[in-house]
């Protein structure tokens, strides 16, 4: 008679390229798929409420996608350790299977968990299953960890390609019978005031949800995506974050998709540099890179990675955080970004940048404030990520953008959105100001904004802050920071 096993699903709802989940099948297990809700393992980084509603669709599809494999998710709240423990005695399984995460605080629960079951005679297993590579398999020639990405990413075209994803297993032998299981909604991640309403039609969380958006962005986007990834009003993005966040898709499947698509390979099978499929290979390496950061440097997700920022002259500003939160500070492209990420839980990368820069760099007001509530509010919320892109944009991160370069949203909007589309689209109460204003509405003359409907201080707020004087305000603190070393 085969064994039971334990499929411990934590952020893997995904059925192919699930190595935990093959290796159980190869050992002829019959497996009880299983999601512990424990979000006071992740201490001061639990998911907020944006990511909540994702996980709450995302399980929903895992588990009707089980269902066609006449399998099913047991759902339990606790601690995992216990509730492992628990399931294992209640079950007779003998082994638990698991895909690593790295958060800090998971991975020392993690530690705990592999000992404890092993202890206990149950064999644990686990596997990397989120990453093209783990964290602690990549380092300089003299062994230490990389801490600018440029050298980090030449270092992965330099090492064999990343392995190829496992087929989903043809057929599952299900050791589900008669455990209890929570209801789903009783865990509570759907928000009681409906403030996620539009999410709905937007987003397909689950498994084949990420397939389509795979599907699309291969047909669609990315040739294109080294030119128009920064055109915030277009689809030159792939739109796949949530999705790997959650594990509906691996990386290696995405990167191995791509490849597919891309033609001009080298000897070594790497696509050469005219290949276009390479700056977004080289966007996957930026999420293993954020990754090796937080693994290295596990402080990073509160802590500046460069310690000299620790006595960086920070102000409390409440205003221009609370206008900065509500897409009201009078700056069109930060206002369109806020919006765009409270309407729809996500965010463009090069608008992420901008309004990073504009709440810390012209706001003064500490990444830290920013990285929350991007936590908060963004579908894709994760911790490497979000940690990296906050201290890079403050310029206390790794490759940091230096503290002088201060982006201006004016020039980002010129650059980047210069028919004012995307400020358009996300706040409409500018959408008759001309081009030329768009960006800048305060310049325009009162004539050009009636005749816009628009009355500064009225229908749309004057700039929260005076983005020249609070330039060179950042820039004299930048300097006293050096001046103290
Ligand atoms: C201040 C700030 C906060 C951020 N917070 C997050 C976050 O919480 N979660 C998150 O997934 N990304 C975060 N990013 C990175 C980036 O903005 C998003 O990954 C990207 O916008 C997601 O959209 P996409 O899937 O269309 O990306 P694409 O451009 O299509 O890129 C493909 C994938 O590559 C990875 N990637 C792309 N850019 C980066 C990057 N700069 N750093 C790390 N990985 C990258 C993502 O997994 C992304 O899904 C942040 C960036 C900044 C500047």
């Amino acid at each position: 008679m085969s064994k039971l096993a334990i499929v411990w699903c934590h952020r893997d709802f995904r059925l192919t390229d699930h190595p935990a989940l093959s290796a159980a099948v190869a050992e002829n297990k019959k497996i009880i798929f299983v999601y512990i809700h424990d979000p006071e393992s992740e201490q001061s980084w639990q998911p907020g409420g944006a990511a909540n509603w994702w996980l709450h669709h995302s399980l929903k599809a895992f588990s009707a996608s089980l269902a066609k494999h006449k399998a099913s998710l047991v759902i339990r709240y606790g601690d995992s350790l216990e509730t492992l423990l628990k399931l294992c005695e209640e079950t007779g399984a003998t082994s638990v299977y698991w895909n690593r995460l790295y958060e800090p605080a998971l991975i020392a629960r993690d530690k705990v968990v592999k000992k404890s079951l092993s202890e206990s005679g149950i064999e644990p297993h686990s596997f990397n299953g989120a990453l093209l590579r783990e964290p602690w398999t990549v380092s300089k020639d003299d062994g230490t960890m990389y801490r600018v990405y440029t050298p980090f990413s030449r270092k992965y075209f330099q090492l064999p390609e990343p392995e190829l994803p496992l087929e989903a297993p043809a057929k599952i032998s299900s050791g589900h019978k008669g455990i209890d299981s929570e209801p789903l909604e009783e865990l509570g991640l759907l928000p009681s005031i409906p403030w996620d309403k539009q999410f709905d039609g937007l987003w397909q969380p689950g498994e084949s949800g990420a397939a389509i958006q795979l599907d699309l962005f291969l047909e669609h986007g990315v040739f294109a995506y080294g030119v128009e990834r920064d055109w915030p009003a277009t689809d030159g993005v792939s739109k796949l974050s949530p999705h790997l966040h959650f594990g509906e898709i691996s990386p290696r499947q995405i990167w191995h998709a791509v490849r597919f698509h891309g033609d001009h390979a080298t000897e070594n099978g790497f696509p050469d540099a005219t290949d276009k499929t390479l700056p977004y290979l080289k966007q996957l390496i930026w999420r293993d890179f954020a990754h090796h950061i937080l693994y290295h440097v596990p402080e990073t997700s509160d802590h500046p990675f460069n310690p000299k920022f620790k006595n960086f002259e920070w102000d409390r500003n409440d205003a221009v955080l609370h206008a900065w939160q509500r897409g009201q500070t009078g700056i069109p492209l930060v206002d369109a970004g806020m919006r765009q990420l409270w309407q729809t839980g996500w965010m463009h990368n090069r608008i992420r940048m901008l309004v990073a820069s504009v709440l810390t760099k012209n706001g003064l007001v500490h990444w830290h404030e920013g990285a929350t509530w991007f936590w908060d509010t963004l579908i894709d919320a994760s911790l490497a990520n979000n940690s990296m892109g906050w201290q890079w944009t403050a310029g206390c991160g790794v490759d940091a953008a230096p503290y002088y370069r201060i982006f201006s949203p004016a020039r980002q909007g010129e650059r980047f959105d210069k028919d004012g589309a995307y400020v358009r689209r996300w706040v409409p109460e500018l959408a008759g100001v001309p081009s030329k204003h768009i960006h800048q509405p305060w310049l325009a003359s009162e004539e050009v904004l009636s005749k816009a409907g628009v009355i500064l201080g009225q229908n749309y707020p004057k700039p929260v802050v005076d983005l020249s004087a609070t330039r060179k305000e950042a820039l004299e603190r930048y300097k006293r920071l050096r001046q103290a070393e």
